[in-house]
Parts: structure tokens; C-alpha cells; sequence
């Protein structure tokens, strides 16, 4: 027969006693978060306040872009990927795409662009299933024929350029 430990009836009402109490602290903090402010919202119904320091999707105004690539250029993870028709001012953007699969939202970009076309905005929302989904296209897609029309207007103003730069007197 085994011996029963001399204190074995303490032993067995301090654990009854700390289930009790346990059980009652744990009561207390969800009673207390039941009937206090709530921190959860029912997402997607009721959308969160962004604050308008939040670093979220980019947007690009295209029209102010002089396709310097600093954007680029500073990226620590290489994802923005840019293609264009013609250089510099009078260049057209033709391709404009943020990788998200790879971006840190660290604003290196939009701190880098001389003229402020670029900037993280409060968007956050970009549900993706797959990887490559996760591409978004920033400039406005152009047609072929509008990317020729738009060559032919650069070969037109350079020409004239040259023409102009020709007929001009030689200064002595
Ligand atoms: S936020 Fe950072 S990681 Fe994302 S595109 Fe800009 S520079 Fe690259
Ligand atoms: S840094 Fe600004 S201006 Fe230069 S290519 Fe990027 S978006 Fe365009």
C-alpha cells in the first residue's frame, strides 16, 4: 500500500484554490475587454482610418515624370521596373510597374524623385493568390500607334532643332 504524503489534504486545496483564482483572473480581463472599447473593426465592412503618413501603394503622375529613374535607381530591392518611349522631358512613359511581391514600402523612391510624381499613398488593399499578380501597372497603357505618333513628333522637334541651330549667325 502506498503511503499517502502528510499534506496531501493542503496540497489538493491550494490547487483547488489557484484553479479558482486563475480562472477568475482570466474572467476578470475578458469581462473587462467585453464591455470595454473595441479594438477589432468587422473588416472589410468598416474600413480603418489611415493616416496620411501611412506608406502604402504608389501612385505616379505621369505627366510630371522626366524619366530620370532615380525612383529606380535608389530601390534597394530592384522592383520598379520602367520603359519609355524617348528620354528625359519629352519622353512618354510607356511602362511603369511596382513589383509588391518584392517592395518594403521604405519611400527611398518617392524621396528620390526630383519632381514629387511619385509618392506611397494611403491605398493599402491589394489582395493577391499568386506572385506574379502582385505587378501593378502605374502608367496609363499606350497604344502602339500612340507610341509612334509621339517618335515621330520627337524626330520632328529635333529636326527642327537642328535646322534652327544651323541657320543661326555665327557669333565672331
Ligand atoms: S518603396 Fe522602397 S522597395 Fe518599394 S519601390 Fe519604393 S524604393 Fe523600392
Ligand atoms: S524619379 Fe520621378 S521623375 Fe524620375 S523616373 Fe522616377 S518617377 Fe519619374
Amino acid at each position: 500500500m502506498t503511503r499517502r504524503p502528510k499534506n496531501a489534504f493542503r496540497l489538493y486545496c491550494t490547487d483547488v484554490w489557484a484553479g479558482i483564482y486563475t480562472t477568475c483572473v482570466g474572467l476578470g480581463v475578458t469581462i473587462r475587454y467585453l464591455f470595454g472599447k473595441n479594438v477589432t473593426m468587422l473588416y472589410p465592412e468598416v474600413r480603418p482610418e489611415i493616416p496620411p503618413t501611412h506608406r502604402g501603394l504608389h501612385a505616379l503622375d505621369e505627366s510630371k515624370c522626366i524619366l530620370c529613374r532615380l525612383c529606380a535607381t535608389n530601390c534597394p530591392v530592384g522592383c520598379i521596373a520602367i520603359e519609355s518611349a524617348g528620354k528625359g522631358k519629352t519622353g512618354m512613359v510607356t511602362r511603369y510597374d511596382v513589383d509588391y511581391s518584392q517592395c518594403l514600402f521604405c519611400n527611398l523612391c518617392a524621396e528620390a524623385c526630383p519632381t514629387k510624381c511619385l509618392r506611397l499613398t494611403e491605398a493599402y488593399s491589394m489582395i493577391r493568390g499568386r506572385r506574379e499578380d502582385c505587378v501593378l501597372r502605374l502608367a496609363r497603357p499606350k497604344s502602339q500607334s500612340e507610341i509612334d505618333e509621339h517618335m515621330v513628333k520627337l524626330a520632328r522637334r529635333e529636326a527642327e532643332k537642328k535646322a534652327a541651330s544651323k541657320e543661326a549667325p555665327e557669333t565672331p
